[in-house]
């Protein structure tokens, strides 16, 4: 491979919490390695228009603390095409980019995967999504904080839900994942966790509401993952609702609250250890790769060994969880 000068970096999918510390991350080690660094805007739409702009130390000056991204993110269509790839290609080369690092999801990795097959770009993917739906690392950055908030706010909804001896449902993110439902239902107390990588029987969830209801539970909260088989937290509710009458029922959607804010310091760490070495990655020769963090130690799994893969749900935090709330 030649010599690596000149890298493009990029934010795509959706937006993650601790995405800005990871261009940072990035942009110095880059610099700090005497290599050019280019900032690319709008993920894969901004290459494909050659929205780019150099980037230098002060470019990602007080952005550390800061949720989103300032390369803003975007989903693209025409990426998702040979012709659209190309496009992207032609402007890379236009502006000499020799490689490339995207901060994303799977989706993400994905279409870096193809450029590299049909172009031969080389390129590192860093691991941001709130979901931690990828598989070869423990964590994605944006989990930790997206966990936290969802954790924050099903506290604040305990204390409503206790005032008036209510039944929630709270939905949180997670299309294909239950990462954050697992996580946040056993820090945030939760009598049930329903997830898409499990059915969930109505009637065992009313049993298990009106077990706890004769043992004078005054307040339940059921977090939902927003993809589950069971349906919305609407949708399960409604079902509740339909079997018992004995629950005053609500439902809150967290929705894209779990996206912002300042990311957690695990976020921040774990971004700025990845940006390194994603830079130090492709000086070496790695390519066709993404940078993971396994028991805390940085690794890279080539797109073939991981991404044919599901990423498995901790089943024993499952188990925890319905140990808990007996
Ligand atoms: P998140 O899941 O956190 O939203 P993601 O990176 O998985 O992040 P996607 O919307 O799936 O988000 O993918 C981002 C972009 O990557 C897409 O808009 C598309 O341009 C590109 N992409 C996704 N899948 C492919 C694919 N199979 N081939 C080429 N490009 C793809």
């Amino acid at each position: 491979m030649n010599k690596i000068n000149r890298i493009g970096v990029f934010t795509s999918g959706g937006d993650a919490p601790g995405m800005n510390a990871a261009i940072r991350a990035v942009v110095r080690a880059g610099i700090y390695y005497n290599k050019e660094i280019v900032g690319i805007y709008r993920g894969y739409e901004g290459m494909i228009e050659g929205d780019f702009e150099e980037m230098d130390v002060r470019s990602v000056a007080n952005i550390l603390q800061r949720g989103g991204t300032m390369l803003k993110s975007a989903r693209s269509k025409e990426f998702r095409t040979p012709e659209g790839r190309k496009k992207a290609f032609e402007q890379l080369k236009k502006s000499n980019i020799d490689a490339l690092i995207g901060i994303g999801g799977d989706g993400s990795f994905t279409g870096m995967h193809h450029l590299y097959l049909e172009h031969g770009m080389p390129y590192i993917c860093i691991p941001g999504t709130i979901d931690n739906d990828i598989p070869g690392t423990d964590y994605t950055i944006g989990y930790d904080t997206a966990t936290n908030t969802a954790v924050e706010a099903i506290d604040k909804i305990r204390d409503t839900a206790l005032s008036h001896n209510r039944l929630f449902f709270i939905e949180v993110m997670g299309r294909d994942s239950g990462y954050i439902a697992i996580s946040s239902g056993i820090a945030g107390g939760a009598v049930s966790i329903i997830i898409p990588e499990e059915e969930t029987s109505i009637d065992e969830l009313v049993e298990k509401l009106n077990k706890g209801g004769k043992k004078n539970k005054t307040s339940s909260l059921v977090i939902v993952a927003e993809g589950g088989k069971s349906g919305s937290a609407m949708e399960i509710a409604e079902k509740v609702k339909e079997k018992s009458s004995y629950f005053d029922t609500k439902v809150t959607i967290l929705g894209h609250l779990q996206r912002g804010g300042t990311p957690t310091y695990f976020d921040r760490l774990l971004a700025s250890k990845m940006g390194v070495a994603a830079i130090e990655g492709l000086d070496q020769g790695k390519t066709d790769a993404m940078v993971g963090i396994r028991h805390h130690d940085i690794i890279f799994n080539k797109f073939d060994d991981i991404m044919n893969q599901p990423k498995d749900i901790h089943k024993d935090d499952l188990r925890i969880a319905k140990i808990l709330s007996i």
